[in-house]
């Protein structure tokens, strides 16, 4: 466990509870491991639920100071917290390059846009505004405040191991709620190293906890995040089969819940789209972290008259990008996470193939080996294929014909998935009738990247509940409180 070696950890590989850099309790470690090598780069704390139970602790007992400071020294703190990892950009990309496994350039915006939640919601946290309600009773006045939830429980996923951390804290703090963190088990040294640079700003201890646990320990984490009575509020990001599991545990105590689950994003090409743009933004959208996106698009819906020209674009483009360690300049897509992406991948290709698509470019595991992908195109892709009904989290892009503007969007919404869709046309009218028609909680229109602090991203259907950034990220941290005075005469 070593503070800084040639791995560019930023921070102690150790836990961090109550403002303390913390072991197991029985030292026990797991390997943290380079996606592009397969080397240990470090070995991290299986932590369980004694060290779970003492973050809880030390939330709760931070939690009234916090609350108590102004929502401008809140704020003043989630800014010098951007600030610094501004500042370390470029480290913290390299860290999470090699956690990961991402391009850098790509790890480089990640970090950016991590900042920029903690920009934003040092903003909006000094905007919890109330109301006054004219009175509904004779002799009263009747208010609205916004309070705090109470302690929250934050539990994170691999493929955006630095944003998705501060899209979560950053309202929580903002709000006046301490949290306690636990990341995935592939990329527990980003979220140290973003913790590191909260305690250089200043979040007092307690704020900001980590617990840090391989795979097995996270049900137990988990349990003891979801159950115990002091969390007011569990935030989860990640797969939808754990996010219904979380949410069932949490109902129990009758927890505060918000879920950001997995996707199967449709991206529609209408015969009247401009074309380059269309392509340009599918390149975006599919292949950006290999694929490892919960906005993804993973179904390519094309109309008849351009299904041809779009899928031989595609295709061309696609089998350009530059397979490689995400360290290498150049660079367009790092290897997947593990061998179980690789073989999901490769089954997806293979099921699709056996019903009938046509491999166009790419084809399965890459020559470097490791859990490297060929960039991949199929078309003619049945829509029962299993890549169309579950989401591939991999570079493979499944192109489907359609005739009809009518059954393009009903097979958009054939899935019990509603995150994001895509749709490129020129008819203003279809603008609004298909932006209305589908059932997601994120509509792209003649765009492949929509993501901003600013607005509220968030699914419907099996898709998750509530909603992060934007106004509506803070109103998932707040209680809602009536207070009516009455004897007024
Ligand atoms: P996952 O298996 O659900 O894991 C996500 C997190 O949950 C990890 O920290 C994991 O810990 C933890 N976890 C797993 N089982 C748990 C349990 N029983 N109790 C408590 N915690 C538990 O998801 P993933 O496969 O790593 O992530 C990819 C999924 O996330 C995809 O479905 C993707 O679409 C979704 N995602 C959604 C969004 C969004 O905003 N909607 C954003 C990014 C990703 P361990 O790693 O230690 O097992």
């Amino acid at each position: 466990m070593t503070a800084s070696d040639s791995a560019g950890l930023l921070s102690p590989a150790l836990g961090y509870i109550g403002g303390r850099w913390t072991p197991a309790d029985d030292g026990r470690t797991f390997p943290v491991t380079d996606p592009a090598t397969g080397k240990v780069i470090a070995e991290v704390p299986r932590m369980g639920a004694g060290e779970t139970v003492r973050a809880i602790r030390a939330a709760e007992a931070a939690a009234p100071a916090w609350r108590a400071l102004s929502g401008g020294e809140r704020s003043r703190l989630l800014r010098a917290w951007a600030a610094l990892m501004t500042e370390s950009r470029e480290d913290l990309a390299r860290l999470l390059v090699r956690e990961q496994g991402k391009p850098l350039r790509e790890a480089a915006e990640e970090v950016t846009y991590a900042a920029s939640f903690l920009d934003w919601f040092a903003e909006e946290g000094r905007r919890a505004y109330g109301e006054v309600i004219p009175p509904g009773l004779p002799g009263t006045r009747m208010t609205v405040v916004r309070e705090p939830v109470g302690v929250g429980a934050c539990i994170t996923p691999w493929n955006f191991p630095v944003s998705m951390i501060t899209r979560k804290v950053a309202p929580a703090l903002a709000a006046g709620c301490p949290v306690v963190l636990k990341p995935a088990e592939q990329t527990p040294l980003c979220a140290l190293a973003v913790c590191a640079l909260g305690e250089r700003a200043g979040i007092p201890a307690g704020v900001f906890n980590v617990v840090v646990g391989d795979a097995e320990d996270a049900p137990v984490i988990g349990h003891e995040l979801t159950t115990r009575p002091e969390v007011r509020k569990v935030s989860f990001t990640g797969s939808t089969a754990v996010g219904s599991l979380l949410a069932r545990q949490a109902a129990g105590s009758v927890k505060s819940v918000s879920l950001e689950l997995g996707g199967n994003a449709p991206f529609i090409v209408f015969e009247d789209a401009d074309l380059d743009l269309a392509v340009s933004a599918a390149i975006t959208a599919k292949f950006r972290n290999a694929g490892q996106a919960c906005i993804a698009a993973n179904r390519f819906l094309v109309a008849d008259a351009v299904h041809d020209t779009f899928v031989a674009a595609l295709a061309e483009r696609a089998g350009a990008l530059a397979v490689g360690n995400g360290l290498d300049a150049g660079t367009d897509i790092g290897p997947l996470i593990d061998t179980a992406a690789v073989e999901k991948a490769e089954r997806h290709i293979a099921d699709a193939l056996r019903r009938g698509a046509t491999l166009v470019v790419g084809g399965g595991r890459h020559p470097l080996g490791g859990t490297y992908v060929q960039p991949t195109v199929l078309a003619d892709c049945p829509p029962d294929a299993e890549i169309c009904c579950e989401e591939t989290f991999g570079p493979v892009a499944a192109v489907t014909r359609f005739s009809a503007e009518a059954g393009a969007v009903a097979s958009a919404n054939e899935t019990p998935y509603g995150l994001a869709a895509y749709f490129f046309t020129r008819d203003t009218g279809r603008v609004w009738r298909v932006s209305e028609a589908l059932q997601t909680g994120i509509v792209a229109v003649n765009t492949g990247a929509f993501s901003s602090p600013v607005v509220p991203f968030g699914g419907m259907k099996q898709s998750g509940l509530g909603r992060e950034g934007g106004r509506q990220g803070l109103d998932d941290w707040l209680e809602t409180k009536y207070v009516c005075q009455g004897g007024i005469d």
